[in-house]
């Protein structure tokens, strides 16, 4: 008989975050300020992010320890289970053996809240009061909520507007935990103003949302804002993900040979893929790692390797990326999570040497993978982790043709309980692809300034 699934106790939950940087051959270019485009100064961020934070998203310490408060809290879901996907593979009839995380069995649904933790506690340390964010699907803004109630923090969360409609439930829930939630944009910011000036229907975007709450916290002097995905911090509190998940294939007696993230700003991804590649870095063990990003919205595979802002608007620094643009408006797919411009410093330095695969995947074979794996596994996907499993399935299916006995190994960043909406609209059968030409991608990458070529000489 196979092993189903590997759960570890709550001792072996790690004690410390990886931070791939240190192992890096390459360091990721630095951030700079926008006035000056020289590097920025980490006391430059302080009015917009908790000390702690920005000390972690410079450090090339390769191991940061996880506080003994924030230990005690993952212990709520933590160590999540790693699953053998058996009845898919069944399904598939492949001799590749599938394994998933299941990051989805966290109290708000994902993954988000590996991060939302340590950052409202370290910016409760500190003294501050209130945290700004945005949200696309809600389920960074779920996450943020339940920790800042814990941490006893207030909390305004901008929530991208065409996801405002099509999630109502992640706007209760986030009320629930006792945030402020209000559609993106919005009148309450200068830049939600300036906005909707110009297109009163704009239904928002996690560029949008990411200005306006910016705005909000350096506004106050006891409020900082927070991201859910895309910086180095929060990528290194997601390797809790990969390093629970590197003991529990070694008690399954596998090195995966691919490891599936979907990709939103890379943080599941990273998360997932950080702590084996650290085996390929420092030992050449091979992997494979696959980022699994919309079709619509192919930052990796189509954007630019450029600097470029984190928002809409250009209130954040410029950061080295593989970006669409800043102004870059991606279709309304179900998958909000994935609706974004950019990609983290650290996934877009090792895509560009070579690291990491990336697979472009449009949102119907998303949704037929999500249906396979429901139907097999039981568990509804959230459509933003069906990426995931569509690039497992094509894997799976290439082994298959090859006659090969793969180990792969995706992260499940999600369930979709709360996205039933969007399933909804797949059985009616009333779901689009969305084709993106190089000319859409062009008016938005055309105007970015040439500044990384200075870096890399
Ligand atoms: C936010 C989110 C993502 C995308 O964000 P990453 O930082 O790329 O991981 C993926 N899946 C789920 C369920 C999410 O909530």
């Amino acid at each position: 008989m196979s092993i189903k699934k590997i759960i570890l106790s709550e001792n072996e939950i790690p004690t410390a975050w990886y931070n791939i940087v240190a192992d890096m051959p390459n360091k990721p270019l630095p951030p700079l300020n926008p006035a000056t485009k020289q590097a920025l100064n980490p006391e430059d961020l302080e009015n917009v992010f908790g000390k702690e934070l920005i000390r972690q998203e410079m450090s090339q310490d390769k191991w940061i320890e996880i506080p003994d408060e924030v230990r005690d809290l993952y212990k709520i879901w933590r160590p999540t289970p790693l699953v053998r996907a058996t009845e898919l593979e069944k399904a598939l009839d492949t001799p590749a053996r599938i394994y998933f995380k299941n990051e989805g069995v966290s109290p708000v649904g994902s993954h988000k809240l590996n991060s939302a933790l340590p950052q409202a506690y370290y910016n409760k340390k500190q003294g501050i009061k209130r945290l700004t964010t945005e949200t696309g699907a809600g389920q960074w803004g779920a996450a943020l909520s339940f920790a800042c109630s814990v941490f006893g923090l207030g909390l305004d969360v901008f929530m991208v507007k065409v996801s405002y409609g099509q999630k109502p439930y992640r706007r209760s829930m986030m009320q629930t935990w006792g945030a402020d939630v209000v559609a993106s944009p919005s009148n309450l910011t200068e830049s939600g103003r300036k906005i909707l000036q110009k297109d009163p229907n704009n239904s928002g975007s996690l560029g949008i949302a990411i200005s306006e709450a910016v705005e909000m916290a350096v506004r106050d002097p006891e409020t900082r804002y927070t991201l859910g995905s895309v910086l180095n911090h929060v990528i290194l509190h997601q390797t809790v993900i990969g390093l629970e998940a590197e003991k529990q294939m070694e008690i399954a007696g596998e090195f995966p040979d691919i490891i599936i993230g979907c990709f939103g700003g890379g943080s599941n991804f990273s998360g997932i893929s950080f702590p084996f590649l650290r085996h390929q870095l420092t030992k050449g063990q091979n992997v494979r790692i696959i980022a699994a990003e919309p079709a619509s919205c192919p930052k990796l595979s189509r954007g630019k390797f450029e600097y470029d802002f984190g928002d809409t608007v250009g209130l954040t620094p410029l950061l080295p990326m593989y970006t669409l643009g800043h102004d870059f408006q991606p279709a309304d797919i179900h998958a909000g999570g994935l609706r974004y411009h950019g990609a983290g410093t650290i996934v877009s330095q090792l895509c560009k040497d070579g690291f990491v695969e990336v697979q472009d995947i449009p949102q119907l074979e998303t949704f037929e993978a999500g249906m396979l794996f429901a139907n097999t596994e039981g568990i509804i996907p959230a459509p933003e982790s069906t990426h995931a499993i569509a690039s497992a399935i094509r894997e799976a299916k290439k082994a298959k043709e090859e006659g090969k006995a793969k180990s792969i190994l995706f992260c499940l960043s999600g369930h979709g309980l709360i996205d039933m909406s969007a399933y909804d609209q797949y059985l009616a059968g009333t779901m689009r692809n969305y084709a993106l030409s190089d000319e859409e991608i062009s008016k938005s990458t055309d105007s970015l300034e040439a500044i990384a070529s200075r870096f890399l000489i």
